[in-house]
């Protein structure tokens, strides 16, 4: 095989195996990232204290109205048991009976509202409930694809260095060496295909005589990048 070839094909490899491991670090940055799933954890938390909070507040109103009622059910008991007779006494007992109703009234307005925020923050969490379910399932999918994903580039990323170690051993090393330190000047392209008499990489028309030499056996470097030129 052509030393430009054997050294075109070598970038082809290291251009694969760059690749591999940048999709092998990303998949595995990706995995175990669970940063939603614990997001939606903490709102599930937090609207569960909050329902707490207001159950809590619930039963409190309601206490007080069982409270307020046997009150009430007291006084009315005297006012209209007949052993109070004393009328400005039995209009005092009116009063009280009155005022505790008022209370009562507007205790079980409050507790109207408390239960409407019981009722919307029970659908709340079981909203975030059902959202979190999906999401921790959705999770538990993608991690079983990531591994696997991995699993693949780990055997792809084996299989392509061993091609690249056998490719190389066919090189002396010093041109391995050379295109090496050829690909770190270069961004990556030791190796510059020649097509219609344009060096590849850097766009540029090849003088004839290079064209020829090109063509021989030997690494002929493009005289405008100084990329090593290769033709198909
Ligand atoms: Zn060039």
């Amino acid at each position: 095989m052509n030393l430009a070839r054997q050294l075109y094909e070598l970038q082809e490899l290291d251009l694969e195996i760059e690749s591999d491991e940048q999709a092998l670090k990303q998949v595995t940055g990706q995995l175990g990232e669970n940063r939603a799933v614990l997001e939606m954890q903490a709102r599930l938390e937090s609207e569960q204290k909050r329902l707490e909070e207001f159950k809590h507040q619930q039963h409190t109103a309601e206490w007080e109205i069982d409270d307020i009622t046997g009150n009430i059910a007291a006084a009315e008991e005297k006012l209209f048991g007949g052993k109070v007779k004393n009328p400005k006494e039995l209009s005092s007992l009116q009063q009280d009976v009155d005022m505790l109703k008022t209370r009562r009234g507007r205790l079980e307005e409050k507790a109207l509202g408390v239960i409407e925020q019981v009722e919307q923050s029970e659908a709340a969490v079981a909203g975030i409930t059902a959202e979190l379910k999906t999401l921790t399932a959705d999770w538990k999918r993608q991690q079983k694809q990531l591994s696997g994903e991995m699993k693949k580039l780990k055997a792809a990323l084996a299989d392509l260095k061993g091609r690249w170690q056998r490719l190389s051993d066919g090189i002396a090393p010093e041109t391995v060496d050379l295109y090496q330190q050829l690909r770190e000047r270069k961004g990556g392209t030791a190796v510059a295909r020649v097509e219609q008499g344009i060096c590849r990489g850097c766009r540029l028309s090849l003088p004839t005589t290079d064209l020829q030499r090109v063509r021989g056996n030997n690494l002929v470097h493009c005289s405008s990048c100084g990329r090593i030129l290769f033709l198909a």
